[in-house]
């Protein structure tokens, strides 16, 4: 799966996809992730990319012709499935998309700053519109890494033990995941429960089932 994504401030990403699974998956070719940055395409020497907002108002807008010359220059080496605006009104990322996005091959995630931006560029260059969550962030950079990061983890070969995965919080059809514990035993009084240490699977099985059908009603 190849990534391109396009922002006025690349550099916000790097850190996120240097370290952990998404380092993994690069270095295993499993994802190819390319940031674009947008001011090379600006206009003029000081190559700007944004301008005031026409009928007035405050904060300023992305305008279309660095966004249009890039994403021209991306669709005319390759086809893109997706075309992704990150957007706080746009609609509201979930695993399904995570899934959704996982199956594509070429993907383009726009990330936009300022006020927002043109919305020619929403209506005749975007696919997509999607947002991370009802609040506003300053760009859509940390946005992007979030749907980068939970379409990664999904790709075949990136997760050591794929079952992992598959017992996951919003797997499709799962249950929330048991309440989990690990060594020490005990801890200053607050101890393991005594049933996962029996060693009677059908009954860890059944109680492992119990908590997570009550984290559901919960
Ligand atoms: N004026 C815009 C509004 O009220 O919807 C907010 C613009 S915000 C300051 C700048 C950029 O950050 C947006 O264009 C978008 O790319 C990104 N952004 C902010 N919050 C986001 C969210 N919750 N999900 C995805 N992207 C977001």
């Amino acid at each position: 799966m190849r990534i391109d994504i396009v922002s006025v401030i690349p550099e916000i990403l790097k850190g996120p996809f240097s370290n952990s699974i998404i380092k993994r998956a690069i270095n295993k070719k499993i994802i190819e992730i390319y940031l674009h940055d947008l001011r090379k395409y600006g206009l003029g020497k000081r190559k700007k990319v944004d301008d005031y907002p026409y009928g007035g108002g405050s904060g300023m807008v992305i305008r279309i012709e660095p966004v249009y010359r890039c994403f021209h220059k991306l669709f005319s080496e390759r086809n893109y499935d997706e075309k992704i605006f990150m957007t706080p009104d746009g609609n509201i990322f979930s695993q399904k998309y995570a899934y959704e996005f996982s199956c594509k091959k070429n993907i383009i995630i726009l990330c936009g700053r300022y006020k927002g931006i043109d919305q020619r560029i929403r209506e005749n260059l975007i696919s997509k519109e999607i947002s991370i969550g009802p609040y506003v962030l300053s760009g859509g950079e940390l946005a992007a890494a979030v749907v980068v990061e939970a379409v990664t983890r999904l790709l075949p070969g990136v997760l050591n033990n794929p079952d992992s995965m598959i017992t996951d919080t919003f797997q499709i059809g799962s249950i929330p995941p048991p309440p989990l514990y690990t060594r020490p035993l005990i801890y200053k009084g607050l101890s393991v429960p005594r049933i996962l240490l029996s060693g009677h699977h059908q009954k860890i099985k059944d109680w492992f089932y119990k908590k997570s059908i009550l984290k559901k009603k919960i």
